[in-house]
């Protein structure tokens, strides 16, 4: 935008001289929003004493030695893809296992839990709403004006809401039941729809999955064609995540490297 492409009239507006209109750039924001479940659980069941103890020493000593143990795992140990929309036709939804637990504080910084704990991520997977992100100014250095609107659309909400009570009836199952002691967030109290939003506005966050900016496609609102051109400017292309039209239904890293494999096979193509 800085450079001159985008909605002419909001470049205008900052001062910035339209080189190109093109009314898509910085619309169609998505990203995968997700919340804790958190459940307080036999001490077998949980790392979080091991990462929150001087036993971190042995993890890591074990970890230098061998390359093996607790730091070499992955954030999540079990996947679910559940369908929270009556009327999906596939899973919606991704809701991961951690057997540790955390809390951010006021200085970004990270501490782990000290009693035992492990968490269910609840993560709606093809959201329907759609923000966006612009310029504030016409200072390059100046931060944008990210709108991410979660939870705009009314089938975003019921997902979530949806989402908890899946997760609490995996919790509840037989096989857990020895496992699990208590609900402690958002806590078997919190059970209407109305309660439950509030929770999840004030503890959901984002899996920093954005995409969608530079969106591919042939209508009026697309920012690419489907060889990543950009429309209207020759030998301009975007080759990230800002491409994907849509949001995929999963972590969007493997699919940003598929992304800039096919594009290098694109460029090289037209060179050639
Ligand atoms: C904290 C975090 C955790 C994540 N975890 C996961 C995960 O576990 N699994 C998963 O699949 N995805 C994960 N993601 C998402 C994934 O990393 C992104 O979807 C992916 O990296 C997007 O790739 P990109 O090329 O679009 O953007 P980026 O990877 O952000 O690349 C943009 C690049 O442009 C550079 N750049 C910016 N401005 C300029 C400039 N003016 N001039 C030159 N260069 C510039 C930046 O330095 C950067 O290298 C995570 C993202 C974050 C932020």
């Amino acid at each position: 935008m800085h450079s001159g492409i985008g909605n002419a009239q909001i470049l205008a507006d900052k001062g910035i001289h339209p080189v190109h209109h093109l009314f898509g750039v910085g619309e169609n924001l998505q990203d995968h929003f997700y919340t804790h479940s958190v459940y307080s659980c036999t001490p077998d069941s949980s790392l979080n004493k091991d990462f929150s103890s001087w036993r971190q020493l042995l993890h890591g000593i074990q970890y230098l030695l061998t390359h093996k143990g607790a730091l070499t795992m992955g954030a999540s140990q079990a996947v679910a893809f559940v369908k929270a929309l009556p009327d999906s036709q596939r899973a919606d939804t991704q809701i991961n296992f951690k057997p540790v637990t955390w809390e951010r504080k006021p200085d970004g910084s990270v501490s782990i839990i000290k009693t035992p704990e492990f968490s269910a991520a609840s993560c709606f997977l093809r959201p329907y709403s759609r923000g966006r992100v612009g310029i504030r100014s016409n200072d390059p250095m100046a931060a944008p004006v990210i709108c991410a609107n979660y939870l705009g659309a009314e089938k975003d909400k019921q997902a979530v809401l949806n989402s908890f009570r899946i997760a609490r009836s995996i919790f509840s199952q037989p096989a857990l039941r020895g496992r699990v002691k208590a609900e402690n967030l958002p806590g078997a109290l919190v059970q209407d729809d109305d309660a439950l939003m509030g929770y999840v506005r004030r503890y959901g966050a984002s899996m920093h999955h954005w995409v969608g900016t530079c969106s591919m496609g042939s209508d009026e609102d697309a920012v690419v064609d489907e060889r990543l051109r950009v429309h209207g400017i020759a030998s301009l292309r975007v080759a990230d995540a800002s491409v994907f039209p849509l949001i995929p239904s999963t972590n969007t890293n493997a699919p940003t490297f598929m992304l800039a494999d096919r594009a290098a096979k694109l460029i090289l193509e037209d060179v050639n």
